[in-house]
């Protein structure tokens, strides 16, 4: 379980993190909100990356005060927006192997965390690659093998559908259905109503450093969404014209219509 306490956070003096409250088990999180209402340093915050100014986070039962992010890495890893950026090995499988390698792990160990990590995001057989030869959406799985190899029980992915194309933003989908499916806890920062709508079991929404919303995904759909400029998936409007209430997918509205 990650817990958040009253967690305060500033730069320079100004105040970005106004009291959050927030506990996080074996689920997927969506975390949404304005631009700059704090999403992303709260979520730095998980991993230790940004210590609290007032509050506390603990991470089953550390502190993250009293923990360096090497040490947290094993507990939660996160995802960065455009994890390209972060590649800097020569092929797929060193890329991979850098986090386990940086830990100590013998050989064997860290050969059979790479295979697993790759496989888990349906890499296999690109071991030999260079990172950069990769398309957008296996970039993306490249990014999150990367943090599965520490071996984390929870995920934190910062926008990890964006830029993609539909069949890319759907493998990672499948991905992160398949990981939730282990018994990974999964933090999802996304301005993509879809994506909540598909994917998530409770959704915390930010504004101005303050939590607005921390509910159930279906409640969180009946909130004045254009307040936060946020808009309502096209799929629950339609369902809303159709007088029906809520569904996930097109499947499920076809079946309460029938
Ligand atoms: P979000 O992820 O919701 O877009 P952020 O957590 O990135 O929000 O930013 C929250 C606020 O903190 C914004 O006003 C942003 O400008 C400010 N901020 C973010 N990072 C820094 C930084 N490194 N230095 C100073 N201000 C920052």
């Amino acid at each position: 379980m990650i817990v958040v306490e009253n967690l305060h956070f500033a730069y320079n003096g100004r105040e970005v993190l106004r009291g959050i409250d927030l506990t996080m088990g074996k689920e997927i999180l969506a975390l949404v909100g304005p631009n700059g209402s704090g999403k992303t340093t709260l979520a730095k915050h998980l991993n230790g990356l940004l210590k609290p100014l007032r509050g506390s986070v603990l991470v089953d039962g550390l502190d993250t005060r009293e923990h360096t992010v090497a040490e947290l890495s094993g507990k939660v890893g996160y995802v960065f927006q455009n994890p390209e950026h972060m590649f800097f090995e020569e092929s797929v499988f060193e890329e991979v192997a850098f986090g386990p390698k940086n830990l100590g792990l013998d050989d064997k160990e860290i050969e059979e965390r790479v295979r697993w990590a790759l496989q888990a995001v349906g890499l296999e057989g690109f071991e030999e690659r260079t990172p950069y030869s990769l398309s957008g959406g296996e970039k993306q799985r490249l990014a999150i093998a990367c943090v599965l190899a520490m071996k984390p029980k929870y995920l934190i992915l910062d926008e990890p559908t964006t830029g993609l194309d539909l069949k890319a933003e759907r493998s990672v989908v499948e991905v992160i259905k398949s990981l939730r499916e282990s018994g990974h806890g999964i933090l999802l920062i996304t301005h993509d109503m879809d994506l909540v709508l598909e994917l998530a079991e409770r959704v915390v929404l930010l504004d101005d450093g303050r939590k607005a919303f921390d509910g159930p995904v279906e409640e969180f759909f009946e909130l004045e969404l254009e307040e936060y400029s946020l808009e309502l998936p096209e799929l629950l409007e339609l369902a809303r014209g159709l007088g029906v209430g809520f569904v996930r997918s097109v499947e499920e509205l076809m079946e309460v219509l029938r």
